[in-house]
């Protein structure tokens, strides 16, 4: 199809003004010209080409057995794909390190990286006391099933969350869980955000909802990508859904609905525990707000600070 390009003049503030809404649509200035012109004259504007991923620099895996040392935010899966290139041989450092569940680290902790075709000998200086070794899982690791106990937490997973379910979620492209988001349903029952969560079309969902008698249900498993924070972008990086767990609070979110104690009690319980198991630090606790500030005034009203200090409170006991 042959082609026309187009010039005009347009006054300074309108097009700053216009750059900005359009770049929080995700789209380019062209992209809104052309998209007028097309319903100006009754037609569909051709889809828009999807951006080439950059492809990522991939790191030089070790050529012998190297430590190290877990930082927080670190899976895992995270650490295998700075070592490895591939969050997918998190499975090497699992078994070298004789860890039971690949879900304990801690920051600090020391960990052997062995070699990738040395991966099936034993590692032959662990700097970490070694717990009975245990037969290694084969990758996926299927996750504790919710309400299974997981001994060893200090802050252990709270009892009766009940699985609702939700068909809108995918996979972690990394497998990194390192932090937070806190949310408002904006509506006043759990029943009807559970319906909502199970409704296909929706194409949203959280992890966990809150209701206001801190009753905690649970919609899409940790390990899975749930659809709660949309476009979103936290010190540089983007798509919190990739890398975050996604708790709902029941409230309406107009700054007036209170959030009682029973609520704030339960998400003190619910984010330690998984601060805890996935050595998230409780810096990265944060407001849907925090990450979509454009957007989103979710939860309005809510202490973040009082559930930030909390939990760093019950990760130190
Ligand atoms: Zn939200």
């Amino acid at each position: 199809m042959a082609k026309k390009t187009i010039g005009i003049e347009i006054d300074d503030a309108i097009f700053t003004k216009a750059k900005a809404k359009a770049a929080a649509d995700d789209k380019t200035i062209n992209r809104i010209v052309v998209e007028a012109l097309y319903a100006y004259v009754g037609e569909t504007p051709p889809p828009l080409p999807k951006p080439e991923p950059e492809p990522p620099a991939q790191p030089v895996p070790p050529k012998k057995s190297t430590i190290y040392v877990v930082q927080s935010g670190d899976t895992l899966g995270a650490i295998a794909k700075k070592m490895y290139g591939t969050p997918t041989k998190y499975y090497v450092i699992q078994k070298a390190n004789n860890l039971s569940d690949p879900g304990k680290i801690w920051v600090g902790q020391k960990l052997v990286i062995p070699p990738l075709d040395g991966a099936t000998q034993p590692a032959t200086s662990a700097p970490t006391p070694q717990p009975t070794p245990q037969p290694t899982p084969t990758p996926p690791t299927p996750a504790p099933q919710p309400g299974t106990d997981e001994p060893g937490l200090k802050n252990p997973r709270p009892a009766d969350i009940e699985f609702v379910g939700s068909p809108n979620f995918n996979r972690r492209p990394d497998g990194e869980i390192s932090a937070i988001v806190m949310h408002a349903t904006a509506n006043g029952s759990l029943e009807r955000l559970i319906d909502w969560f199970n409704k296909p079309t929706a194409q949203v969902s959280a992890h966990y909802t809150i209701g206001k008698d801190g009753t905690i249900v649970q919609h899409v498993r940790d390990e899975f990508r749930a659809w709660h924070a949309g476009k979103s972008e936290w010190n540089g990086r983007k798509d919190l859904n990739s890398w975050s767990i996604g708790i709902e609070q029941v409230n309406w979110n107009n700054g007036e609905d209170p959030f009682p104690e029973a609520q704030y009690e339960a998400a003190f319980d619910l984010v330690a525990y998984l601060c805890e198991k996935y050595a998230i630090d409780p810096d990265m606790i944060l407001a849907h707000y925090d990450v979509s500030p454009n957007r989103k005034t979710d939860p309005k009203g809510y202490d973040m600070q009082r559930l930030r200090d909390t939990v760093r409170l019950r990760l130190q006991k």
